[in-house]
Parts: structure tokens; sequence; C-alpha cells
């Protein structure tokens, strides 16, 4: 139990500063990494189980979506035992780890970021090869790694010791936060590294132990974020890995009555499902499963009449075609006012015309593939409902090479019930709608069942002031991109079916891997 007072002391949080890659050593230095790290495609990677090394007979493969034959890494096909097993691992762990000093546990967390500072071009690079992200979102994701490192190792030490609570005479009372227990970390594939190692890094700091279990597409970065982490200091027993199906490791650590949190970002779908499934009591369990679950999204920006369309247009084209528009926070509708309608579509036209395609390790190109052949099927798919619910004004189609590429796709005139104006898409296609008026476009905005992030242009401050008080989202961006939260700066998390609210980089965060214990002693 933390009792003691904080006695360390650090700097205020500050954001990661991006990398320049117009800077000829940082572009030479992005180029070995990318060399460098390919030498590595290929390589084997075992999973962690109680310390040991974990392999098993059959094996999965993890490929670059740029090059789907190239196989960046081999990783290992974990079963329910395996993830019971660690369960089991993590729990034996919790017993030294939750009483090892919360600055000492914060402090593997600074020495975690240090290392991914280090190494950062390498992380980059292996985030571009792996899940298609061009040189500048791989180091956006990188940055966001070290972010999540830095801030709740913070949060850990502004969280230590007793919390204040209304004296009472004839009493001394204090409450503090304790660990929950054993957690399993569920991440998905699009931040490989800032959203595996932040979930995991959140659960650590506060004294619980983890089971992580990364997406099958992005597993390569994960187990490079374990190795950081061990690196740093975590106890290997504290932090399991295990790889494999979500449908059956990702399933089991969900219904092991010993699991005592979920922390989980991906689909609504999958979110719904551990959702239900964590909510059945089984035999051997004694707790309510507390869930973290960050879902989708179908994100939308404003555009009204009296906004500067041109910032508008850029805004939009960048959350919507950013890393193929494959964030929960992309922008997949522009809701415009009619007076500009036609202005706004015509310049998005354009803009998005000189979006580029193509292999990721290419700087040239702004976007690079989608995640997987599945993905590239569900986005065609999309594609091809919305040629039915709307006018094809760009793209509308695969892009050239061998490697998961759809064009940046504008989609205008298109119904706000549409399905393409309700469903996440997740691929670079944009539904434009058109609004009578504010209060319209509001209730467009706000007419879906999710409610992420959302964008609003206007000089109008009364309309903005307005949006404030009814667009109901969990990140609201007011004449800006609907993209690109920053941590500490921007806590991040959202509404309805985009989950349970749990604002990542906030200072809300810590406290979903802790339960508060309150102690009153009666004086003599
Ligand atoms: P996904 O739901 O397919 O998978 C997420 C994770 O769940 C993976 O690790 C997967 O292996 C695992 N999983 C799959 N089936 C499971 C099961 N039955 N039981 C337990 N685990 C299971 O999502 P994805 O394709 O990896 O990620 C894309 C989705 O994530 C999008 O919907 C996106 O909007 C969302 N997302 C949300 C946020 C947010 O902060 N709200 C951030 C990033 C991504």
């Amino acid at each position: 139990m933390a009792t003691a007072e904080t006695t360390v002391r650090k700097s205020e949080f500050a954001n990661e500063a991006f990398v320049d890659f117009t800077r000829p050593e940082n572009k030479a230095s992005m180029e070995a990494a990318l060399k460098k790290v390919a030498a590595e495609f290929g390589k084997e990677y075992p999973m962690y189980i109680g310390g040991e090394k974990v392999y098993t007979t059959e094996k999965m493969a993890s490929t670059n979506p740029s090059h789907p034959s190239q196989v960046i890494g081999v990783f290992q096909a974990g079963s329910k035992e395996h993830a019971d097993k660690a369960v089991e691992a993590a729990w034996k762990a919790f017993e030294t780890w939750k009483k090892v000093p919360a600055e000492e546990r914060a402090e593997c967390l600074f020495r975690a970021a240090r290392i991914v500072r280090e190494r950062k071009f390498e992380i980059s690079a292996w985030i571009c090869y792996e899940v298609g992200k061009s040189w500048a979102e791989a180091d956006g994701d990188t940055a966001e790694t070290i972010d999540f490192l830095e801030y709740y190792g913070r949060e850990m030490l502004r969280l230590i010791g007793p919390q204040p609570v209304t004296p009472m005479k004839g009493e001394k009372n204090f409450m503090v936060y304790i660990p929950l227990g054993v957690g399993a970390a569920i991440p998905p594939w699009n931040f490989p590294a800032a959203i595996a190692t932040g979930m995991t890094a959140a659960a650590l700091v506060t004294g619980n132990t983890v089971v992580l279990k990364p997406s099958e597409e992005a597993s390569v970065v994960a187990a490079k974020m374990v190795e950081v982490l061990y690196e740093a200091g975590i106890p290997k027993g504290a932090l399991n890995l295990v790889t494999g199906a979500g449908e059956i490791v990702g399933d089991a650590l969900v219904k092991n009555p010993k699991t005592r949190f979920i922390t989980f970002t991906g689909s609504k779908e999958v979110g719904l499902l551990i959702s239900e499934a964590a909510g059945k009591k089984v035999p051997g369990q004694i707790w309510i499963k507390r869930t973290v679950l960050e879902m989708g999204g179908k994100d939308a920006t404003i555009v009204d009449d009296e906004a500067d369309v041109d910032a508008a247009v850029e805004g939009v084209a960048q959350a919507a075609f950013g890393y193929q528009g494959q964030k929960c926070s992309a922008c997949s509708r522009a809701i415009v006012s009619e007076k500009v309608y036609d202005s706004f579509v015509q310049k998005m036209v354009e803009r998005a015309k000189k979006v580029t395609v193509g292999p990721s390790e290419d700087p040239n190109n702004y976007m690079g593939p989608v995640a997987s052949k599945t993905a590239l099927e569900t986005v065609l798919g999309y594609i091809d409902v919305g040629k039915k619910e709307g006018r094809v004004l760009v793209g509308g189609d695969r892009a050239p090479g061998d490697g998961y590429f759809v064009q940046a796709t504008v989609i205008a005139d298109v119904d706000p019930k549409a399905r393409i104006a309700q469903e996440e898409i997740f691929g670079p296609v944009l539904a434009v709608i058109k609004a009578r008026d504010f209060d319209h476009a509001l209730e467009i905005a706000n007419g879906t069942e999710f409610g992420l992030t959302g964008g609003v242009y206007s000089k109008n401050q009364q309309k903005l002031e307005k949006a404030r008080d009814n667009f109901y989202v969990g990140n609201l961006y007011l004449n800006r991109k609907c993209t690109g939260a920053m941590v500490g700066a921007h806590p991040f998390g959202g509404f309805n079916m985009s989950g349970t609210d749990s604002k990542t980089g906030g200072p809300d965060y810590l406290l979903l891997f802790l339960q508060g214990k309150s102690i009153a002693e009666k004086l003599q």
C-alpha cells in the first residue's frame, strides 16, 4: 500500500516534439533505421509467461501491408491454456509488484520513455513497416508513446499517499488508492506502440500486473515495446505477453474468473462482446470485472456558412486521409452548410486529388496502405455502398501497387442516415452531407450511435458556444482538425458506442486502474 509522501520531483509534463523530416540529418536517420529494421524481417518473437519465454508449435506471421509478401515477424499462436497460465503468473507477481514503492514503478516508466526516445527512429521504422504508417504518422505514434510514459509516471506521483478527506473530530481519517489486481490489456493495431504501451503502462504504474494480448496485425511492435518495458525495470512476471487470435487468447482472458479488469481499445463489435462477457459472473469469480472500453467513431466536422472554407477543407482533408482514415478520431463526415456547400465540395475535390498513395516507407506518399486484406475488402465494400448512396467525386477504387492501397475518396450528397454516414468505415472515405443551417448540422452530427470526436469550423462565437453545449462528443475541436489529440492537453475518449469515456492522457485515467480504500481510526 502506498502511504509515503511523494519524494520524487519531476519537471512539468511536456509533449515530445515531433521529428522534422525536412532536416537532412533526420531524413538520413529514418532511412538508416528503415534499412536496419528491414534486415531483421522474419525474426521470431516469443511469448513471455511468468518470466519464461514460451514458444508454440503453430506460428502466426505479421506482414507488411505495403508489400504483403514481406513477413515482418513471426509470433506464437497462443491458446486458452497460455492465457490462463499468464493470469496465474501475473497474480503471483502481483504480491511483490504491488509492494514496490510507487515512485520506483513511476521511475520504470520514465526509464522506458528515455529508451524509446533513444530508439525513436527504429521504433518508428517498425511502425511504418508493420501497420503502414507514413514517416510523420509513425513518428506521432512514437512520440505519443513517450508522452504516455512520461505523463502516467507523473500522474502516479500525484496519486501516491493519503488523499485528503473532510476532517472529523475524534477520528484520524484518510483514503489511499490501491491497485486492483491482474488486468488484461487488449489493444488494436492502429496505434501499435502508443495504445499498447499506454494502457499497459497505466495498469503497471498503478501497481497492477498485466497480461498483454496485442493485435494480430501489430504483434511485432508490441513485442518491441514489451522488451523496452523489461529493459526499463518492469519485472517479467508483472508483464506477461500472450500473442495469438483475439477470439481465442483475448476471449480466454476476458472470461477468466481471476481477471480483475480489462482495458480494451478496438471496434464497437468486440468492445460490446467484451462488455457482455465481462459482466457475466463465472464460477470462481469474486468481483465485478472492471472494463475500460475505448471503441469506434463516426466523427463529423461541421462547416458553417461563416467558416474559413479553405481552413476547413485543409482540416477535414488531414483528418479524413491522415493514416488512410484509420484513426478512431478520423473525420468521416463533413457536414456542410448549404450556403458554402458547393465551394467546399469543389475545394475538397481539388485537395483530395493531391493525396499521394503508395508504400509507406517512401516519404513521398502521404497515404500508405490500409492495414490488411480484410480491411481492404471492407473499405472497398463500403465504397460500393457509397456509389449508390451519393456521388463519388474523387477516388472510389484501389490505388496501384501490390499493397492494400485505396484512393482518397470523397462522396458527396450523402443522406445523414445512409450507411456510409452511420457506420465506421475505417478507411480514406469522406461522406459530404448538406445541412440547411447550423442547428441542422448539429442535429446531423449528433445523429449516430457514436460520440468520439467532432469538429466545427465557424467564425461566429455564438455558434461555437452552441457546439460546446450541444455537440455530444468526448473530444470537440473548434476551428481545427478533429485528429491529433495530444497527451495532457486533450484527454481522449468518447461517449455512447465510442466507449466508456475513459480519458487516456488525462488526469482521470489512472483512477480507472485503482480502487480507493478509506481508513477511519477513532482516536483514544
Ligand atoms: P478489433 O476490435 O478488431 O480488435 C481489437 C483487439 O481485440 C485486438 O487485439 C483483437 O485481437 C482483440 N479481439 C478480437 N476479438 C476478440 C474477442 N472475441 N475477445 C477479446 N479480444 C478480441 O479492432 P482493431 O481492428 O484492432 O482496431 C480498430 C478499431 O479500434 C476501430 O473501430 C477504431 O475506431 C478503434 N479504436 C478506438 C480508439 C479509441 O480511443 N476510442 C483508438 C484506436 C482505435
